[in-house]
Protein backbone atom coordinates (compact mmCIF):
# COMPACT_ATOMS: atom_id res chain seq x y z
CA UNK A 1 0.00 0.00 0.00
CA UNK A 2 1.99 3.15 -1.13
CA UNK A 3 -0.82 5.54 -2.74
CA UNK A 4 -3.53 6.55 -0.97
CA UNK A 5 -6.38 9.16 -2.87
CA UNK A 6 -8.80 11.23 -0.93
CA UNK A 7 -11.90 12.32 -3.04
CA UNK A 8 -13.59 15.65 -1.46
CA UNK A 9 -11.39 18.42 0.49
CA UNK A 10 -13.52 19.67 3.10
CA UNK A 11 -13.67 18.89 6.79
CA UNK A 12 -12.88 15.19 6.53
CA UNK A 13 -11.18 15.11 3.43
CA UNK A 14 -8.46 17.19 4.61
CA UNK A 15 -8.04 15.73 7.75
CA UNK A 16 -7.51 12.00 6.50
CA UNK A 17 -5.15 13.64 3.74
CA UNK A 18 -3.23 15.37 6.85
CA UNK A 19 -3.07 11.81 8.79
CA UNK A 20 -2.23 9.99 5.35
CA UNK A 21 0.80 11.90 4.53
CA UNK A 22 2.15 11.61 8.12
CA UNK A 23 1.92 7.93 7.74
CA UNK A 24 3.72 8.08 4.65
CA UNK A 25 1.08 7.46 2.26
CA UNK A 26 1.07 8.95 -1.16
CA UNK A 27 -1.68 11.24 -0.81
CA UNK A 28 -3.49 12.82 -4.07
CA UNK A 29 -6.59 14.70 -2.54
CA UNK A 30 -8.92 15.56 -4.93
CA UNK A 31 -11.84 18.24 -5.28
CA UNK A 32 -14.19 20.00 -7.67
CA UNK A 33 -13.30 22.88 -6.28
CA UNK A 34 -10.06 24.75 -7.00
CA UNK A 35 -10.38 26.91 -3.65
CA UNK A 36 -11.85 23.68 -1.76
CA UNK A 37 -8.48 22.30 -2.65
CA UNK A 38 -6.63 25.69 -2.22
CA UNK A 39 -8.08 25.96 1.33
CA UNK A 40 -7.35 21.91 2.45
CA UNK A 41 -3.96 22.65 1.44
CA UNK A 42 -3.45 25.69 3.15
CA UNK A 43 -5.11 24.14 5.90
CA UNK A 44 -2.91 20.94 6.33
CA UNK A 45 0.60 23.36 5.86
CA UNK A 46 -0.85 24.83 8.96
CA UNK A 47 -1.73 21.75 11.15
CA UNK A 48 1.72 20.30 10.46
CA UNK A 49 3.56 23.52 11.07
CA UNK A 50 1.04 23.80 14.39
CA UNK A 51 1.82 20.31 15.73
CA UNK A 52 5.50 20.56 14.82
CA UNK A 53 5.55 23.89 17.19
CA UNK A 54 3.95 21.87 19.61
CA UNK A 55 5.70 18.91 19.40
CA UNK A 56 3.44 16.26 18.33
CA UNK A 57 5.44 15.69 15.06
CA UNK A 58 9.07 16.13 14.10
CA UNK A 59 10.44 19.29 12.33
CA UNK A 60 12.15 17.12 9.64
CA UNK A 61 8.74 15.40 9.13
CA UNK A 62 6.76 18.00 8.11
CA UNK A 63 8.73 18.23 4.86
CA UNK A 64 8.01 14.92 3.99
CA UNK A 65 4.42 14.64 4.65
CA UNK A 66 4.17 18.03 2.77
CA UNK A 67 5.90 16.29 -0.48
CA UNK A 68 4.18 13.30 -0.09
CA UNK A 69 0.44 15.54 -0.58
CA UNK A 70 -0.57 16.33 -4.43
CA UNK A 71 -3.88 17.73 -5.43
CA UNK A 72 -5.73 17.48 -8.85
CA UNK A 73 -8.99 19.09 -9.57
CA UNK A 74 -8.83 16.06 -12.26
CA UNK A 75 -10.36 12.85 -10.51
CA UNK A 76 -8.85 10.64 -13.51
CA UNK A 77 -5.44 11.86 -12.39
CA UNK A 78 -5.77 11.71 -8.80
CA UNK A 79 -6.80 8.08 -8.53
CA UNK A 80 -4.90 6.41 -11.42
CA UNK A 81 -2.24 4.82 -9.01
CA UNK A 82 -4.15 4.53 -5.86
CA UNK A 83 -3.97 1.48 -4.01
CA UNK A 84 -6.79 2.85 -2.02
CA UNK A 85 -9.58 5.82 -2.84
CA UNK A 86 -11.34 7.15 0.42
CA UNK A 87 -14.32 9.11 -0.59
CA UNK A 88 -15.62 12.31 1.51
CA UNK A 89 -17.76 14.41 -0.91
CA UNK A 90 -21.12 15.52 0.85
CA UNK A 91 -23.57 13.35 2.60
CA UNK A 92 -25.89 12.64 -0.64
CA UNK A 93 -26.30 8.83 -2.14
CA UNK A 94 -26.86 10.18 -5.57
CA UNK A 95 -23.21 11.81 -5.77
CA UNK A 96 -21.34 8.94 -3.89
CA UNK A 97 -22.87 6.49 -6.06
CA UNK A 98 -21.79 8.55 -9.22
CA UNK A 99 -18.52 9.13 -7.99
CA UNK A 100 -17.64 5.53 -7.33
CA UNK A 101 -18.69 4.44 -10.80
CA UNK A 102 -16.32 7.03 -11.98
CA UNK A 103 -13.68 5.57 -9.42
CA UNK A 104 -14.75 1.82 -10.99
CA UNK A 105 -13.73 2.59 -14.28
CA UNK A 106 -10.48 5.07 -13.53
CA UNK A 107 -8.80 2.77 -10.58
CA UNK A 108 -6.47 -0.37 -11.27
CA UNK A 109 -8.49 -3.55 -10.79
CA UNK A 110 -6.57 -4.21 -7.07
CA UNK A 111 -7.77 -0.89 -5.86
CA UNK A 112 -10.01 -0.97 -2.78
CA UNK A 113 -12.89 2.21 -3.03
CA UNK A 114 -14.21 3.08 0.65
CA UNK A 115 -16.84 5.68 1.44
CA UNK A 116 -15.99 7.97 4.52
CA UNK A 117 -19.88 8.39 5.03
CA UNK A 118 -21.19 8.21 8.31
CA UNK A 119 -24.53 6.64 7.56
CA UNK A 120 -25.29 5.40 4.30
CA UNK A 121 -24.66 1.72 2.43
CA UNK A 122 -21.72 0.52 1.18
CA UNK A 123 -23.62 -2.34 -0.19
CA UNK A 124 -25.75 0.14 -2.51
CA UNK A 125 -22.70 2.13 -3.24
CA UNK A 126 -20.89 -0.97 -4.50
CA UNK A 127 -23.27 -2.86 -6.26
CA UNK A 128 -23.14 0.19 -8.99
CA UNK A 129 -19.77 -0.74 -9.56
CA UNK A 130 -17.80 -4.23 -10.77
CA UNK A 131 -16.23 -4.59 -7.89
CA UNK A 132 -18.61 -4.99 -4.86
CA UNK A 133 -16.15 -7.33 -2.70
CA UNK A 134 -13.69 -4.57 -2.77
CA UNK A 135 -16.19 -1.29 -1.47
CA UNK A 136 -16.26 -0.80 2.05
CA UNK A 137 -17.03 2.03 4.43
CA UNK A 138 -14.35 3.81 6.67
CA UNK A 139 -16.00 6.34 9.02
CA UNK A 140 -13.35 8.51 10.20
CA UNK A 141 -13.99 10.89 12.99
CA UNK A 142 -13.33 14.68 13.25
CA UNK A 143 -11.07 15.94 14.05
CA UNK A 144 -9.25 12.93 11.95
CA UNK A 145 -5.72 13.88 13.71
CA UNK A 146 -7.23 13.83 17.23
CA UNK A 147 -9.64 10.83 16.86
CA UNK A 148 -8.93 7.31 17.88
CA UNK A 149 -11.63 5.32 16.04
CA UNK A 150 -12.16 4.25 12.59
CA UNK A 151 -15.77 2.24 12.11
CA UNK A 152 -14.74 -0.46 9.14
CA UNK A 153 -18.55 -1.23 7.39
CA UNK A 154 -19.36 -4.38 5.76
CA UNK A 155 -21.51 -4.16 2.89
CA UNK A 156 -22.99 -7.94 1.96
CA UNK A 157 -20.45 -8.19 -0.79
CA UNK A 158 -17.24 -6.88 1.13
CA UNK A 159 -14.81 -9.26 0.98
CA UNK A 160 -12.73 -10.78 4.18
CA UNK A 161 -9.35 -9.55 2.28
CA UNK A 162 -10.70 -6.27 1.70
CA UNK A 163 -11.61 -5.82 5.07
CA UNK A 164 -8.06 -7.40 6.32
CA UNK A 165 -6.54 -4.81 4.26
CA UNK A 166 -9.03 -1.70 5.05
CA UNK A 167 -7.99 -2.88 9.16
CA UNK A 168 -4.06 -2.71 8.19
CA UNK A 169 -4.73 0.66 6.62
CA UNK A 170 -6.41 1.93 9.60
CA UNK A 171 -3.55 0.91 11.50
CA UNK A 172 -1.39 2.36 9.67
CA UNK A 173 -2.83 5.38 9.81
CA UNK A 174 -2.63 5.02 13.90
CA UNK A 175 -6.23 3.95 14.27
CA UNK A 176 -8.23 1.43 16.03
CA UNK A 177 -11.34 -0.26 14.19
CA UNK A 178 -14.15 -1.87 14.74
CA UNK A 179 -16.30 -3.85 12.67
CA UNK A 180 -19.61 -3.31 11.58
CA UNK A 181 -21.59 -5.06 9.75
CA UNK A 182 -24.02 -2.61 7.72
CA UNK A 183 -27.43 -1.04 8.73
CA UNK A 184 -27.98 2.63 8.65
CA UNK A 185 -26.25 4.33 10.87
CA UNK A 186 -23.55 2.11 12.14
CA UNK A 187 -22.81 2.55 15.59
CA UNK A 188 -21.69 5.80 16.19
CA UNK A 189 -23.73 8.06 13.90
CA UNK A 190 -27.33 6.22 14.69
CA UNK A 191 -26.26 6.64 18.17
CA UNK A 192 -24.62 10.61 18.25
CA UNK A 193 -27.34 11.81 15.88
CA UNK A 194 -30.10 10.60 17.98
CA UNK A 195 -28.20 12.20 21.36
CA UNK A 196 -27.61 15.83 19.21
CA UNK A 197 -31.47 15.79 18.09
CA UNK A 198 -32.53 15.10 21.66
CA UNK A 199 -30.28 17.75 23.08
CA UNK A 200 -31.94 20.34 20.28
CA UNK A 201 -35.35 19.71 21.15
CA UNK A 202 -34.44 20.39 24.43
CA UNK A 203 -33.06 24.02 23.27
CA UNK A 204 -36.23 24.12 21.03
CA UNK A 205 -38.30 23.59 24.47
CA UNK A 206 -36.34 25.73 26.46
CA UNK A 207 -35.61 22.86 28.71
CA UNK A 208 -32.29 25.18 29.80
CA UNK A 209 -29.60 26.90 27.30
CA UNK A 210 -27.23 25.28 24.83
CA UNK A 211 -24.29 26.51 27.10
CA UNK A 212 -26.16 24.32 30.03
CA UNK A 213 -27.20 21.64 27.69
CA UNK A 214 -23.25 20.51 26.98
CA UNK A 215 -22.35 21.49 30.66
CA UNK A 216 -25.10 18.99 31.99
CA UNK A 217 -24.08 16.17 29.55
CA UNK A 218 -19.95 16.80 30.13
CA UNK A 219 -19.84 17.60 33.90
CA UNK A 220 -22.98 14.82 34.43
CA UNK A 221 -22.45 12.16 31.95
CA UNK A 222 -18.79 12.48 31.11
CA UNK A 223 -19.04 13.10 27.58
CA UNK A 224 -15.82 14.86 26.12
CA UNK A 225 -17.88 17.60 24.18
CA UNK A 226 -21.46 18.67 24.53
CA UNK A 227 -23.72 17.50 21.62
CA UNK A 228 -24.84 21.32 20.63
CA UNK A 229 -21.02 21.71 20.32
CA UNK A 230 -19.93 19.03 18.96
CA UNK A 231 -23.48 19.14 16.32
CA UNK A 232 -21.13 22.86 15.60
CA UNK A 233 -18.20 20.90 14.74
CA UNK A 234 -19.42 18.45 12.31
CA UNK A 235 -21.42 20.93 10.66
CA UNK A 236 -25.14 21.42 10.68
CA UNK A 237 -26.04 20.83 6.91
CA UNK A 238 -24.22 17.20 7.31
CA UNK A 239 -26.09 16.63 10.96
CA UNK A 240 -29.24 17.25 8.63
CA UNK A 241 -28.38 14.96 5.78
CA UNK A 242 -27.69 12.40 8.42
CA UNK A 243 -30.62 12.56 10.44
CA UNK A 244 -32.74 13.10 7.45
CA UNK A 245 -31.28 9.43 5.96
CA UNK A 246 -31.85 7.83 9.54
CA UNK A 247 -35.70 9.29 9.33
CA UNK A 248 -35.72 7.44 6.14
CA UNK A 249 -34.51 4.58 6.82
CA UNK A 250 -35.09 4.13 10.84
CA UNK A 251 -38.08 6.15 10.97
CA UNK A 252 -40.28 8.56 13.55
CA UNK A 253 -37.53 8.40 16.60
CA UNK A 254 -34.79 9.91 13.97
CA UNK A 255 -37.14 13.03 12.34
CA UNK A 256 -34.80 15.79 12.17
CA UNK A 257 -35.28 18.45 14.93
CA UNK A 258 -37.08 21.69 13.50
CA UNK A 259 -34.32 23.98 14.91
CA UNK A 260 -31.93 22.06 13.06
CA UNK A 261 -33.58 22.50 10.09
CA UNK A 262 -34.43 26.08 10.98
CA UNK A 263 -30.35 27.36 11.65
CA UNK A 264 -29.63 25.09 8.18
CA UNK A 265 -31.59 27.38 6.07
CA UNK A 266 -30.17 30.42 8.02
CA UNK A 267 -26.91 29.60 6.71
CA UNK A 268 -25.72 28.47 10.31
CA UNK A 269 -23.76 25.55 9.51
CA UNK A 270 -21.77 25.79 13.01
CA UNK A 271 -18.23 26.34 12.89
CA UNK A 272 -17.31 26.44 9.25
CA UNK A 273 -20.02 29.06 8.62
CA UNK A 274 -18.69 30.93 11.67
CA UNK A 275 -22.05 30.14 14.07
CA UNK A 276 -24.52 27.60 14.67
CA UNK A 277 -25.40 27.15 18.12
CA UNK A 278 -22.61 29.11 19.50
CA UNK A 279 -20.41 32.07 17.67
CA UNK A 280 -17.19 31.12 16.19
CA UNK A 281 -16.17 34.39 14.18
CA UNK A 282 -12.78 34.76 14.36
CA UNK A 283 -13.10 31.03 13.36
CA UNK A 284 -15.12 31.45 9.90
CA UNK A 285 -13.54 29.73 6.59
P1 LIG B 1 -17.72 19.13 3.57
O1 LIG B 1 -18.95 19.81 3.10
O2 LIG B 1 -16.84 19.80 4.56
O3 LIG B 1 -16.79 18.72 2.30
C1 LIG B 1 -17.26 18.09 1.16
C2 LIG B 1 -16.30 18.40 0.02
O4 LIG B 1 -16.70 17.60 -1.13
C3 LIG B 1 -16.31 19.86 -0.45
O5 LIG B 1 -14.99 20.37 -0.47
C4 LIG B 1 -16.87 19.79 -1.87
O6 LIG B 1 -16.32 20.77 -2.77
C5 LIG B 1 -16.48 18.38 -2.29
N1 LIG B 1 -17.27 17.84 -3.37
C6 LIG B 1 -18.60 18.00 -3.62
N2 LIG B 1 -18.94 17.33 -4.74
C7 LIG B 1 -17.82 16.73 -5.20
C8 LIG B 1 -17.53 15.91 -6.32
N3 LIG B 1 -18.46 15.56 -7.19
N4 LIG B 1 -16.26 15.50 -6.50
C9 LIG B 1 -15.28 15.86 -5.62
N5 LIG B 1 -15.49 16.63 -4.53
C10 LIG B 1 -16.75 17.07 -4.33
O7 LIG B 1 -18.22 17.69 4.12
P2 LIG B 1 -17.58 16.80 5.30
O8 LIG B 1 -18.10 17.26 6.60
O9 LIG B 1 -16.11 16.68 5.07
O10 LIG B 1 -18.28 15.40 5.01
C11 LIG B 1 -17.82 14.54 3.99
C12 LIG B 1 -18.32 13.13 4.25
O11 LIG B 1 -17.79 12.68 5.52
C13 LIG B 1 -19.84 13.00 4.35
O12 LIG B 1 -20.22 11.78 3.80
C14 LIG B 1 -20.07 13.05 5.86
O13 LIG B 1 -21.27 12.42 6.24
C15 LIG B 1 -18.86 12.27 6.35
N6 LIG B 1 -18.45 12.54 7.73
C16 LIG B 1 -18.46 13.81 8.23
C17 LIG B 1 -18.04 14.04 9.55
C18 LIG B 1 -17.98 15.42 10.12
O14 LIG B 1 -17.81 15.56 11.33
N7 LIG B 1 -18.11 16.47 9.31
C19 LIG B 1 -17.62 12.96 10.35
C20 LIG B 1 -17.59 11.66 9.79
C21 LIG B 1 -18.01 11.47 8.49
Amino acid sequence: MKNLSVIGSGVMGRGIAYVAALSDFQVNVHDIKQKALDNAKSYIENEFKKSAARGFIQAADVDKAINNLTYHVDLKESVKDADIVIEAVLEKIELKIDIFKKLDEYCPAHTILATNTSTMSPTEIGAQTSRADQVIAMHFFNPVHKMKLIEIIKGLDTSAETVEITKAVGARLGKETVEVNEFPGFVTSRMNCLIGNEAMNMLLEGVASAEDIDKALKLGLNHPMGPLELADLVGLDSRLRNMEYLYETLGEKYRPCPLLIKYVKAGKLGRKSGSGFYNYEENKG
